[in-house]
């Protein structure tokens, strides 16, 4: 029988790529969806015809019981959350209930619907598999480069802060209760999907925007700020590889090199022909109250344990990106509408 997926955050990044991937697998998969009129479960069903869709929202637990027992799923993957680190400043509290309770909530649901009680080992009750999205963000302000599964946690914002909460509590449940729940530690992946708010994004869509003659400029914050830049395609196979382990483990997952923003800004003007220094304006209103400097994965046990190694390089992503946001806008899309998903 097809093992049966309930994904959170269906309408995200990496809802779309590991709903993909697992289709491809076999799966028969479920997404979670809030909200009445959510424009963004249309823009994902006209991609994902397979996927079947439950209504249900983080914020409220009643609606998870009932979608776990509905599609009484072999495997959660909890990628719902309030996901932008600014975000997270102005909306503090709602960032921990979405990105930090609502991981409570899911293992709640998770633990009710399987009858799993304090003390039962993996495997006897608990059969549900649970992966949380846990973030290198609650890395932050780093201890030591590059960062792995046992580095310490001091997190920078509230979005890290709630996203740490979620990390211990998927351990502790793990712990608590026997339950086979892993969390991912992924380092920023990034893809023509990924939403405009985010650095990579607003990179391509403004070199795309200037190449088109659309604007004359692009302002940013930080340029010195360095992340691990992954491709978000690469990323959900670590997600189904970590359930399908022989014992419930946390990983690390990243490709192991940094890229200053400055580098990044570089490569995606390169991409199009352009030479960034003419029209990049940096803006201190985008510079963020607490800075997390720097982020390097050291990938080595997902590597080695689940056999794991990212395909698309830094270049590749960026010139990818590029491209697909050229073609976009070339063809009058809206980055906000539907037909930004290509
Ligand atoms: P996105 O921001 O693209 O997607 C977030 C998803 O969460 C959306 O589907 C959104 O649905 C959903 N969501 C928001 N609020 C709720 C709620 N109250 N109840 C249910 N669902 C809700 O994120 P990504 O796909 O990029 O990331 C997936 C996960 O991985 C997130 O948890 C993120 O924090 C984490 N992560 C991401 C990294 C990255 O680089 N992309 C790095 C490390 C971790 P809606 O359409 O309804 O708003
Ligand atoms: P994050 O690592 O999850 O916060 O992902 P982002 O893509 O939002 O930001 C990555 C880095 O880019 C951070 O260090 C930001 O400070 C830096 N950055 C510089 N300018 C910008 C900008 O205009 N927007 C965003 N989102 N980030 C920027």
């Amino acid at each position: 029988m097809a093992r049966r997926a309930l994904i959170t955050g269906i309408t995200g990044q990496d809802g779309s790529y590991l709903a993909e991937h697992l289709l491809a697998q076999g799966y028969e998969v479920w997404g979670l969806a809030r909200g009445q009129a959510n424009p963004r479960v249309s823009r994902m069903r006209k991609l994902l015809t397979d996927v079947q869709v439950v209504r249900g929202d983080l914020l409220d637990q009643g609606s998870l019981i009932s979608a776990v027992e509905r599609v009484q799923p072999d495997e959660v993957y909890n990628l719902g959350a309030i996901s932008f680190v600014p975000m997270s400043w102005e909306q503090a509290e709602l960032t921990a209930e979405v990105t930090g309770m609502g991981v409570l909530r899911m293992l709640e649901a998770i633990r009710v619907c399987s009858g799993v009680s304090r003390g039962v080992p993996v495997g006897s009750a608990g059969q549900i598999r649970f992966y949380q999205a846990s973030s290198s963000e609650m890395f932050g302000q780093v201890s030591e480069t590059p960062q792995n599964e046992r580095t310490a946690f001091h997190p920078r914002s509230p979005y890290g802060v709630a996203k740490a909460y979620g990390h211990f509590l998927t351990q502790n449940y793990r712990e608590s209760y026997g339950m086979f729940a892993v969390s991912g530690i992924l380092f920023n992946h990034e893809s023509p999907r990924r939403g405009a708010e985010f650095v990579t994004r607003k990179v391509s869509l403004g070199v795309a925007r200037i190449k088109l003659g659309q604007a004359t400029e692009l302002r940013l914050g930080n340029l010195e700020a360095r992340r691990d830049w992954g491709f978000a395609g690469d990323y959900v196979k670590a997600m189904q590889l970590m359930l399908q382990a022989a014992n419930p483990e946390d990983y690390v997952i990243g490709t192991g090199r940094m890229k200053s923003v400055r580098e990044l800004v570089e490569a995606a003007f390169a991409a199009a022909g352009l030479d960034w220094e003419r029209y990049v304006v940096t803006d201190q209103a985008l510079h963020r109250p607490a800075e997390v400097d720097l982020l390097c994965a050291d990938p080595k046990k997902a590597r080695v344990q689940l056999g794991w190694e990212p395909k698309v390089s830094f270049d590749e992503l960026v010139a990818q990106m590029v491209e697909s946001d050229l073609r976009l806008l070339a063809n009058g899309g809206d980055p906000d509408q539907d037909s930004s998903w290509p």
